[in-house]
């Protein structure tokens, strides 16, 4: 089967085709005019997917090499996200599937970051996939060659496992039961950590989103030449925004001492903050394994790009024996191929949506 998907719930139009578990084209088209504002303007927002969306579908059936005639779903993203940016892609991905006269089937964005690990991409060698052009429909892209393997571990994670969903808007400690039996353990009382990592960097004057640009810095620095506070949260809950409060005050009392402070001090501050951050995460991450007894670890979402929190895992193997999973780059921050490969798991049980079907900007990982 060929399942087309689309996902539109913030800042990136994407349009994918999947055959089965395989990706056969994956187009994102990452919107660039937010970063003027230093955040993503939600009016803006929609209006760049409505320029984008019919370009970038286009593409994606290209890129497959695949007429519409062939395609057997559509897959779209119903929620959580802003709820303009939402209603682009769900107009559309109905008033298609009307037109083709094929199931529609509705997709969790937060479950779908989980997914992704559900992705059975072939080895065929060769690099990343290249950045083209911004705005116009023809971003970052994936063709049916020239991808580099599957989910850089060997395999797709057994039932039941833990996921680590960290992005933008969401920090999450979730229990795997089955493909659409999720349980929150544990999430952010405040700021998601992609938040964290954005407004840390915001407070350094760095462009949006930050948190790429801190991980690059964080790379040359030294994590401990600036000891934050970790904080104080009980169970498998999160809290980011006292993190984000300290580092503020550092910066503003530092400055007001030397005023070259953080442009003197950028690799240092940036890797201190990320090894709070990925530190904060860890000790989560560990008590729920125990707590849990599960050992096969997986994360999900735009943070987990993030190089510390993969290192920290790979770690982990060694010394706690764990099984962990991380997926391809391009599979952590937001994509139609993990809406895809939700589409095709939710095809095969015949859980499909109806036209009456609506965005939903709050929408639970436990529902579906
Ligand atoms: P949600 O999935 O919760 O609805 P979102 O879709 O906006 O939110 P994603 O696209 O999944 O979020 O992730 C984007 C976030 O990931 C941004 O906050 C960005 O700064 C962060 N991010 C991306 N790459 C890295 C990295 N290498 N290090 C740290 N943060 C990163
Ligand atoms: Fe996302």
């Amino acid at each position: 089967s060929y399942i087309l998907a689309i996902e539109s719930s913030c800042d990136d139009t994407s349009a994918a085709v999947l055959k089965n578990k395989k990706v056969l084209s994956n187009v994102v088209a990452t919107q660039k005019i937010h970063e003027e504002y230093g955040g993503v303007v939600p009016e803006l927002a929609s209006r760049a997917h409505q320029q984008n969306i019919v370009p970038v579908v286009h593409q994606a059936l290209v890129k497959a090499n695949i007429d519409k005639k062939d395609i057997s779903a559509i897959a779209f993203t119903r929620g959580p996200g802003l709820m303009g940016s939402l209603l682009v892609g769900t107009s559309f991905a109905k008033s298609l599937a009307l037109g083709l006269n094929v199931p529609l089937i509705e997709v969790n964005h937060m479950q779908a970051h989980i997914l992704a690990h559900f992705i059975e991409d072939e080895d065929e060698g060769i690099g990343r996939d290249e950045e083209i052009g911004r705005d116009e429909g023809i971003g970052r892209q994936q063709g049916s060659k020239g991808r580099k393997g599957k989910n850089e571990d060997s395999s797709v994670p057994e039932f039941p496992f833990l996921a680590l969903t960290i992005s933008g808007g969401h920090t999450q400690i979730v229990l795997v039961k089955h493909h659409f039996d999720m349980e929150i353990l544990g999430e952010t009382l405040d700021d998601a950590v992609g938040e964290a990592f954005d407004k840390s960097a915001k407070i350094m004057g760095l462009p949006y989103p930050g948190g790429p640009l801190v991980d690059r810095y964080a790379q040359e620095g030294n994590p401990d030449a600036f000891p934050f506070p970790k904080p104080k949260v009980d169970g498998l809950n999160f809290s980011f925004s006292g993190l984000k409060t300290s580092i503020l005050y550092f910066i503003q009392r530092e400055t007001a001492k030397n005023p070259d402070f953080v442009t003197e001090n950028l690799k240092d501050i940036c890797a201190s903050i990320q090894k709070t951050i990925v530190g904060i995460l860890m000790d989560k991450l560990k008590k729920a394994s125990k707590q849990t007894g599960i050992t096969r670890i997986a994360i999900g979402g735009g943070v987990s790009a993030n190089s510390s929190i993969r290192m920290a895992l790979k770690q982990a193997e060694k010394k706690r024996g764990w099984t962990t999973y991380v997926p391809k780059f391009e599979y952590c921050t937001d994509n139609a191929a993990m809406i895809g490969i939700v589409g095709y798991l939710k095809y095969q049980e015949g859980l499909f949506a109806n036209q009456a079907v609506t965005a939903k900007a709050r929408y639970g990982i436990g529902s579906h």
